[in-house]
């Protein structure tokens, strides 16, 4: 390859919205064949808003969401942005500041509101404290997970309280992206944390079906490798801090410019505006600037 064809397929690159870290990225572009993307904040637009609230028995609907809102609002997860911003609003009233907070990657948030130990999440998060959903709260995440609807969990002080649902919506491109990888050679596959019926739903929206969901973060490495070790040549497009392993490991990292830092960071080419469409032009523009030089 010879360094002015690469420098100008760079240069091409920044023009259509592609930052790439270094010429040599755009060999691995071109090679990939399967292309694994994450759900939320790449497929969907990651803006997900506050949905309906499900108290348990005894639980008043503001004592819920003034705890999880609370909690939520220190966390910069696409879904705790929503539920502390929906509890603020509907409470008509100031969040509590936590004497507490830890972000349990993958899972939710814990720590302490107003004197009370707090859990917001996956019910696994519950789970793993020795918190059972009562039959109401479960049957709700159920309904919620089978209709696209992301549900989290909360509880304090060792039962559960309450569930909330987020809705976030697929962004309007993504299903013609996920098209023209495809057209391109690529196998598509979604990779998520989030829960098998709502990864599912997202993935017919857009015409992929091939799902691994409930995959926790540390994981989604391993997705990537294991697909290495089938002699897949893999591109992962991620946004979050979560995405940023898969991303290292993957044979090309695609960030989203919309995404975290620790994403950007991670990748070795940045789609500036989030829009996965610009992934298919990536691939496109890397197997027109090397076959210029071969
Ligand atoms: P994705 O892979 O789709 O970007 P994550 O790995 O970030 O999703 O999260 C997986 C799941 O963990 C979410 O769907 C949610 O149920 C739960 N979760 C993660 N962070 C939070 C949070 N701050 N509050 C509530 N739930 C959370
Ligand atoms: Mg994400």
């Amino acid at each position: 390859a010879t360094p002015t064809a690469l420098m100008v397929g760079t240069g091409r690159g920044a023009q259509l919205g592609i930052l790439i870290k270094g010429p040599e990225v755009l060999e691995t572009t071109r090679r990939a064949d399967t292309v694994v993307l994450d759900k939320t904040g790449t497929i969907t637009t990651g803006r997900m808003t506050l949905g309906a609230v499900h108290t348990a028995a005894g639980t008043t609907e503001a004592d819920l969401l003034r705890l999880a809102g609370a909690l939520e609002h220190a966390s910069e997860h696409p879904i705790a942005q929503a539920v502390a911003a929906g509890a603020a609003d509907r409470i008509a009233g100031e969040l509590p500041a936590p004497g507490s907070f830890t972000n349990v990657p993958g899972l939710g948030v814990r720590g302490t509101v107003e004197g009370r130990e707090v859990l917001a999440g996956r019910p696994k998060l519950l789970a793993d404290a020795g918190i059972d959903l009562p039959p109401s709260l479960s049957d709700a995440m159920t309904d919620a997970a089978s209709q696209g609807r992301t549900a989290i969990a909360v509880a304090w002080d060792g039962a559960a309280r309450g569930v909330l649902e987020v809705a976030d919506a697929v962004k309007d491109s993504s299903a013609d992206a996920v098209a023209e990888l495809r057209a391109l050679g690529l196998r598509p596959i979604l990779l998520t944390g989030d829960n098998q019926a709502v990864a599912d739903a997202v993935a017919r929206a857009v015409g992929i079906d091939e799902v691994y969901a409930e995959v926790m973060p540390e994981d989604k490495v391993d997705v990537v490798r294991r697909l290495q070790a089938e002699g897949r040549s893999v591109a992962m497009v991620g946004d979050g801090v979560n995405d940023a392993a898969a991303l290292a490991v993957a044979d090309l990292g695609l960030s989203m410019g919309t995404g975290t830092d620790a994403a950007i960071e991670a990748g070795d080419l940045t789609l500036v505006r989030g829009d996965l469409k610009v992934a298919a032009d990536a691939i496109r523009l890397s197997r027109r600037t090397l076959s210029t030089i071969r």
